[in-house]
């Protein structure tokens, strides 16, 4: 056997291009949705993954702006960069990239983010909407997740799920989300006892822990779904070689780069085992930044035309 590799590229530009009709739909409402981005220091992840998310924006004809702060900011001054997008009226999203210079206290700065305009979904107001089933802005990731369960035809209704990580940005509200679709939901971590024997009990697998290749065949019922969420880098050729065997063009990425990426599942234990994976990259990754956008036109019409259309909830 071998697992259906699940195709991110083509389930985001399936969404992208849902969102651009939505677009269209709004523009005639005299509404051009927009999205702030809040970079503060320059570190280079960050860095490319601001653009990428201003660079789709462009795309799809959407309004946004990058706001760079020095590394050296205090968590008063960004509360007040905070705060003026609050107020501009053209603005509906606002992300704070993550994560902040040390001597920013971060949890006060999402709190400071507008619950309607918080794109991210990671306000206590929108936790909550979550925990409690009410519309509202849902963590990107998560529900990027969610679209790829949908988009493949992987029932979740019924299904044994096992969530690997128990973050407040992936483990816990992909957990809610697949709890609201009516999956039995188990959340493992760090504490974990005989964390391969739960997880060989999930027909939905996802793996969000942060340790790379750590998932192996051995966490795997056979057929099951595994959703990849993990970003990780192999920067020792033996482990290429250990996980990606045989794959060229993996090897060369290493030798152009110095490194290569892998999430947190092995691929060549648990390819053979599985009934789906999401590949690392082109799975879960490219679905984050199309969520990201849904979330955006969303807050735009809950705040501006909530007469349009009705907005699905989580
Ligand atoms: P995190 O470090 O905040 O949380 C990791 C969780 O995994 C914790 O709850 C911890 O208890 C659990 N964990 C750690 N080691 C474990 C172990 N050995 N056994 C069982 N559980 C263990 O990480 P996060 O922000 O949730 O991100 C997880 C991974 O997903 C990272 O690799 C991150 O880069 C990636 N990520 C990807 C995207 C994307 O767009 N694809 C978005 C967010 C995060």
């Amino acid at each position: 056997m071998s697992a259906r590799l699940l195709n991110g590229n083509e389930i985001r530009d399936q969404i992208k291009a849902e969102v651009a009709r939505d677009l269209a739909h709004l523009r005639e409402a005299g509404i051009c949705p927009g999205l702030s981005v809040i970079l503060v220091g320059n570190d280079p992840a960050s860095e490319i993954y601001t653009r990428n998310k201003s660079k789709t924006c462009k795309e799809l004809g959407m309004f946004s702006e990058r706001i760079e702060l020095p590394s050296t900011i205090t968590t008063e001054e960004l509360l007040e960069r905070v705060n003026d997008l609050n107020r501009r009226d053209e603005v509906d999203g606002i992300l704070v990239q993550l994560p902040l210079p040390k001597q920013v206290d971060s949890k006060k700065v999402l709190l400071a983010v507008d619950p309607v305009k918080d794109v991210d979904g990671f306000h206590p107001i929108n936790v909550g909407n979550l925990v409690t089933g009410r519309p509202g802005l849902v963590p990107c990731t998560p529900s990027g997740i969610i679209e790829i369960l949908n988009r493949s035809q992987i029932p979740i209704e019924g299904a044994r799920a096992v969530v690997i990580g128990r973050s407040d940005i992936v483990g816990k509200p992909i957990a809610l989300l697949l709890m609201h679709r009516n999956a039995t939901v188990t959340i493992c971590h760090s504490k974990t006892r005989d964390l391969p024997g739960v997880c060989r009990e999930a027909d939905i697998l996802v793996a969000a822990l942060g340790k790379p290749g750590m998932v192996t065949a051995e966490f795997v019922k056979p057929g099951a779904t595994v959703i990849d969420v993990g970003i990780g880098q192999l920067t020792r050729r033996e482990d290429v070689e250990r996980f990606f065997p045989g794959n060229e063009k993996k090897m060369k990425d290493f030798e152009a780069k110095g490194s290569t990426l892998i999430g947190d599942v092995d691929p060549s234990t648990v390819i053979p085992v599985a009934g789906a994976l999401t590949p690392v990259p082109g799975g879960v990754g490219p679905l984050t930044i199309a969520m990201l956008m849904v979330n955006t036109v969303r807050a735009a019409r809950l705040r501006r035309a909530p007469q349009l259309a009705p907005v699905p909830s989580a």
